[in-house]
């Protein structure tokens, strides 16, 4: 388990239950969807309709579970969660809506997953707000159409792309989450440090925030973990300096690298002179699977500007160099 992964572990699950923003004035950054969201609800509720669906994308940790349960709270209306693999049966999706009340949320995580079967009953239940269900085998099989209250559904996926058209374009409402910049991360740092009751300085807060890879449940992770550091080596509270140590021996750098990180540029540096160098050459030679390092790995570091994509392979830039004190080959 790498401790900079965005995607939430066993241990993250309570930790983040406790930490998430009901209301959407609490939910930092963001603030194009904040903004839009805020007007979309407020004239639902105007109109006493219920919100048309919603579909948030981006990759995991940036707060997609947390807003769908805050658009609950704020249209004032239960939530009911589940995800794309865990509906198997169209069965398992009629019990589901035909259970919701009117107004209700249906928060569907890895909407992309949904299998297609599934995706065609869902049809008609968002645009129509009915199910057709198959009765019975063979020649005495029969269609019957049941109505559902309205209800809004809220979609996360970290693949917009991966989609299907029909589906996509049922969706009122499409919300894109981007990366959170520092500031906003440093906030979400305090803003938990409060909750929990941990003492900690801007700085310390600022530099936990650097390392998160502009992920809020990272930057959740991260301070928990020096949280535990602060206890064991201090008196419980955070400075800038202890910060740093315990950042250090959790090998998260300030950018936000770990080990693998590491591992994966200094190879492309030192054996491949920056490239360009194929991935699975690069896999080859970290081993590691191509598969990991394109959808793990490589993202943010390329968000970062650490490794570009060409035709010919990846290269490790400039940025990369200095990152690790190289002298970067100037092009002739
Ligand atoms: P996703 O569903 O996109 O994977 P989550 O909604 O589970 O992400 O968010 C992970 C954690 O990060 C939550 O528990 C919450 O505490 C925190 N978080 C996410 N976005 C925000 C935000 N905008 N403000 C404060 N905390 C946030």
């Amino acid at each position: 388990e790498r401790i900079i992964s965005s995607e939430a572990n066993q241990f993250d699950e309570q930790f983040e239950l406790s930490l998430r923003p009901q209301k959407l004035t609490q939910y930092i950054g963001q603030h194009k969807v904040k903004e839009s969201l805020n007007i979309f609800i407020e004239a639902a509720k105007l109109r006493k309709e219920s919100l048309d669906h919603v579909l948030l994308y981006g990759p995991p940790g940036l707060g997609k579970t947390t807003l769908a349960t805050i658009i609950s709270n704020e249209m004032d209306v239960n939530i009911r969660l589940t995800s794309g693999p865990a509906i198997e049966r169209p069965g398992d999706l009629a019990a589901i809506v035909s259970s919701l009340e009117p107004g209700d949320v249906l928060f569907i995580d890895e909407i992309h997953r949904l299998p297609r079967a599934i995706e065609e009953v869902l049809y008609p239940a968002m645009e129509d707000f009915c199910l057709d269900i198959v009765v019975g085998k063979g020649p005495e099989a029969r269609s019957i159409r049941l109505d559902l209250p309205p209800f809004t559904l809220v979609g996360a996926t970290t693949r917009a792309g991966a989609l299907s058209a029909p589906l996509r374009d049922r969706f009122g409402v499409l919300l894109r989450l981007d990366f959170y910049d520092e500031a906003s991360l440093e906030e979400i740092v305090l803003r938990s440090s409060q909750l929990f009751d941990i003492e900690i300085d801007r700085l310390a807060a600022r530099e936990i925030a650097c390392r998160s890879r502009g992920t809020p449940r990272i930057a959740n992770r991260l301070l928990k973990r020096v949280r535990d550091y602060a206890q064991v080596i201090g008196d419980g509270s955070i400075s800038h300096t202890l910060a740093n140590q315990a950042l250090e021996l959790l090998q998260v750098d300030p950018r936000g690298l770990d080990h693998v990180d590491h591992k994966l540029l200094v190879s492309m540096i030192e054996r491949f002179r920056g490239g360009p160098v194929g991935l699975d050459t690069i896999a080859a030679s970290i081993g590691e699977e191509r598969l990991t390092i394109e959808d793990v790995y490589e993202p943010y570091l390329m968000q970062m500007g650490f490794i570009q994509r060409t035709p010919r392979g990846r290269i490790a830039t400039k940025l990369a160099y200095d990152h690790f004190g190289y002298t970067y080959p100037e092009q002739t």
